[in-house]
């Protein structure tokens, strides 16, 4: 047994094998190491092997979902070893091959990987939650991403830029990257595989086969690295199912330019699908989510994940939201109506994947009906948005299916195949008579415990089964006499304790009759099993299309009932780049404070060509990070297609979205926490365009006081001349707001405090004009820091705007600094002179010696 193991473990590699035994999965030697502490299951050992005992723990084979569940969540990948031979079968091949049959193993195989992005198991899977593997590939400086969720066949395929691959990777929100093996630029956790497995020819022949094509073009032009991609993915699915490709949809090809761009720090600083404990509540999506159906909830963390970057798009979703939030009533009958509808998506990947139960059957066949009675309820609307007649047609055209799989189900089938019971009556006739078979032998059995209970006169006896004897009789022990004479018609059985147990004639022959019809009828269930999910998997395209197209309505109704309930309004859609939000929320913040019983206040913002950069001061905790999350969210929301929380936005078109904190609130994170700060910045300085918007968080804070606020300067001047986006910018540098003298499109504003019978009081407003002073010692006072340690600050601060009066303070001189561009371009023009000088040279013509004195200039002149 241990060499059957050792070769199937060198198979399974670095993956943990589940070996079958029996009504168990066994783990040997260091894997159960890590089963058994990352399960919390007992560790034992058997065997020995070199003299040592081997270390072993297992899982019930029923509830296997739930351990593979939480050792894929704690990163690691799982082979499952089945045996793939019954005993009996075993011993009828060792006799075959002239083997002692004491000696046989079963044969065993690995039949299929269990990782992070190859399940479909609903027990496995978050409901609300798509499943990403996602596969990365360089081809000539381009990188290709292929990305599936094989748990509802979707797969898309795109291009970008290596440094774009974090943010790439982070939208799609892959739980799983494969890349080749001799990619030296691959993230860390990825999983490697064969670099020929990336080949864009074979990537091609791969999806021809895939979908039975012999060409992609009906699909859409393809590019080398996309293909490649493709190829890497489909090759470790095929891997991982041990041959058995999941369900795939044709592919789809993610435009760069379609999405709005937000990097890996901005969306996690947004807290846009989960807060950065890693939780869904308490995140933008927690907040606004109130679909009724997980599809709907998947697609809304799509949306919110990638918001759209062109106007009509986003209209055309707007367009749908506005027709349910106009519409209370018809808004309450769709959701109650999607409220009915299963996961179909789901259940299809599963039925095609040929892991398929009745269940999910029975599910596609109420979705499918249920998405007709929807169809009605749209299609008889007047003034249809554009968008829902896109829709509408897909929730149809599955009447014979339907109507196949109604004849057939019973109303809920069960999940497990193997014991039938799902085909209703009235569909097969030869399965309906091998019922009554049985059911009439049952009937015969019953009336057999009558009569024997009278002929023996022991009203105590039963007829019982189980699954060892099957059917036998029972009497108790004191009356077993009566039933063991010769000539009685009982044989015996078995002697318990208390009981004793025969058999007979009748009822051999009725129990074998039930066995024999119900096993003939398990047949007859599992054929027509068969038969429907082929008709299923004939319609899957159409079926994935209705399923995509109800989650579609599922997050527009949703969107339209959220807005409803928080008074939201629908922002407008401009190209020119402005940003006027009048009374703008954040939603996450107004929850809180709303269970808190606490009123939010709301908040105006004005960004425009001509004001396009807010410094916001005022004292800590008084509401400048909400400020700038409020309106980036809403932002957000509005380019996703949803309505947003104010009572009014106008929103030019953002091509890149960047949130930025200073360092100081990130101390989770291992890097110098300094240089992530700094390492971020200068990717929005290199990356941020006119028609991007960017909030900064009190960049700078990270270092020195001095350090800080020089580079808190010279980056509110860059994107103010070179990158000249919207930006908001909070700080609690005073000494910044002498930049209005010389930046004509920054303007100022704070929020509001007062000092009120010694208290401060916040008043979460913003208002435009400069930040009087910082209220540092107030804020303390009011964070609970002693009197006593307030009233030596008090004394301290006294004598250092003393110091500040006499020397000029921290901004001393920066009045006399030149603009930022004519510093630019003074740098420029010097670095012009040496390019000069160095063209001029003839190198040839040098003399070592000149050439030395020429270097020395040159590094003079620098
Ligand atoms: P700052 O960035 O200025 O230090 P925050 O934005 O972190 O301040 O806000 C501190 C707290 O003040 C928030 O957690 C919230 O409870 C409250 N707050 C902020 N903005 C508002 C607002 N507009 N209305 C009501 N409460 C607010």
């Amino acid at each position: 047994m241990m060499e059957q193991y050792h070769a199937l473990k060198a198979q399974a590699g670095e993956c943990l094998l589940f070996y079958r035994m029996g009504d168990f999965f066994e783990l040997f030697f260091d894997d159960a190491k890590v089963a058994a502490g990352v399960l919390d299951i007992a560790l034992t050992t058997r065997g020995e092997s070199g003299g040592e005992a081997v270390p072993m723990c297992g899982v019930p084979v029923h509830s296997a979902d739930g351990y593979l569940a939480r050792l894929i969540r704690a990163g690691h990948r799982v082979a499952i070893a089945e045996q793939v031979e019954t005993p009996d079968q075993a011993k009828a091949r060792a006799k075959a091959e002239g083997k002692p049959s004491s000696k046989v193993l079963v044969a065993r195989e690995i039949i299929r990987f269990v990782t992070a992005g190859t399940l479909t198991e609903d027990a496995l899977l978050e409901p609300r939650r798509a499943n990403r593997l996602a596969a990365v590939c360089e081809v000539r400086g381009t990188l290709g991403i292929a990305a599936c969720d094989i748990s509802t066949g979707r797969m898309e395929l795109e291009e970008c830029t290596p440094d774009a691959l974090a943010a790439a990777l982070s939208r799609l929100g892959a739980r799983e990257i494969v890349t080749p093996e001799d990619w030296e630029a691959a993230p860390p956790e990825a999983t490697l595989r064969p670099a020929g497995d990336f080949a864009s020819e074979r990537g091609r022949q791969r999806l021809q086969d895939l979908h039975g094509v012999s060409t992609l073009d009906a699909f859409g032009e393809f590019s080398r690295a996309m293909l490649a991609a493709a190829g890497g993915l489909l090759a470790y699915l095929e891997h991982a199912g041990r041959g058995a490709m999941p369900f795939l949809l044709p592919p789809r090809i993610n435009a760069s330019d379609a999405c709005m761009a937000i990097d890996e720090a901005s969306r996690t600083s947004l807290e846009i699908t989960a807060t950065q404990g890693g939780a869904r509540a308490g995140s933008l999506l927690g907040t606004v989510d109130r679909c009724v159906t997980s599809a709907g909830a998947r697609q809304l963390a799509e949306d919110l994940s990638a918001p759209l970057a062109r106007r009509p798009q986003i209209e055309a979703r707007l367009a749908l939201v506005r027709l349910f939030h106009d519409d209370p009533i018809l808004r309450g009958d769709t959701r109650e109506a999607l409220r009915a509808i299963p996961d179909i998506a789901r259940a299809l990947a599963r039925l095609v994947a040929d892991r398929g139960s009745p269940r999910d059957l029975g599910q596609v066949r109420d979705g499918l009906a249920q998405a007709r009675v929807l169809h009605e309820a749209l299609a008889a609307l007047p003034d249809r948005p554009a968008l829902l007649d896109d829709l509408l047609p897909r929730l149809t055209g599955h009447g014979a299916l339907v109507h196949e799989l109604a004849r057939a189900l019973v109303p809920s089938p069960p999940t497990e195949r193997s014991s039938g019971g799902f085909i209703a009556s009235g569909f097969d006739d030869a399965l309906d008579s091998l019922r009554e078979t049985s059911g009439n032998a049952r009937k015969a059995i019953a009336a057999l415990e009558a009569r024997y209970r009278d002929e023996t006169g022991v009203s105590a006896l039963k007829i019982k089964h189980n699954g060892v004897l099957g059917y036998f009789i029972e009497v108790p022990s004191k009356h077993a006499d009566r039933l063991m004479a010769p000539d009685s018609g009982f044989t015996h059985r078995q002697t318990m304790a208390s009981a004793v147990r025969f058999n007979s004639v009748h009822l051999h022959e009725e129990a074998t009759r039930i066995a024999e019809a119900g096993g003939h009828a398990l047949a007859a269930e599992e054929a027509h099993f068969e038969t429907l999910v082929a008709l299923v998997v004939e319609a899957r395209e159409a079926i994935a299309r209705t399923a995509d197209a109800l989650a579609r309505i599922d997050v527009a109704a949703g969107l339209a009932e959220r807005a409803a309930e928080g008074d939201w309004c629908a922002p407008a859609i401009e190209d020119a780049s402005c940003l006027e939000i009048v009374g703008g929320r954040h939603p996450v913040v107004e929850a809180a404070l709303a269970r808190a019983g606490e009123r939010f206040v709301p908040n105006d913002c004005a960004l425009g060509d001509t004001d396009r950069l807010w410094l916001i001061g005022g004292p800590n905790m008084g509401g400048k990070s909400t400020f700038l999350r409020a309106n980036a969210l809403i932002v957000l929301l509005a380019q996703a297609g949803s309505y947003v929380p104010a009572s009014s936005a106008r929103i030019g078109l953002v091509d890149r979205l960047f949130s930025r904190v200073g360092a100081s609130d990130n101390l989770a994170r291992g890097r110098s926490t300094f240089m992530v700060e700094m390492v971020e910045t200068a990717a929005i300085l290199a990356q941020a365009t006119e028609r991007s918007f960017v909030i900064l968080d009190e960049v700078g804070r990270g270092t020195s006081t001095y350090d800080g606020l020089a580079l808190a300067w010279a980056v509110a001047e860059a994107i103010h001349e070179q990158n000249r986006c919207r930006c908001l910018f909070a700080t609690h540098y005073h000494e910044l707001a002498r930049l209005a003298e010389t930046c004509d499109a920054l303007s100022l504003h704070h929020v509001r405090a007062r000092e009120w019978q010694g208290d401060l009081v916040l008043l979460h407003e913003v208002a435009e004009g400069p930040a009087d002073r910082s209220y540092g010692l107030a804020v303390a006072k009011l964070a609970g820091v002693p009197p006593g340690v307030v009233d030596r600050a008090s004394a301290v601060l006294a004598k250092l705007e003393r110091g500040r009066e006499e020397t000029g303070g921290l901004a001393a001189g920066l009045g006399d600094l030149p603009l930022f561009s004519a510093a630019m371009q003074a740098q420029e023009e010097e670095c012009d002179t040496l390019r000069e000088k160095l063209a001029a040279l003839d190198i040839d013509a040098l003399s070592p010696r000149e050439a030395l004195d020429m270097l020395y200039e040159l590094k003079r002149e620098s």
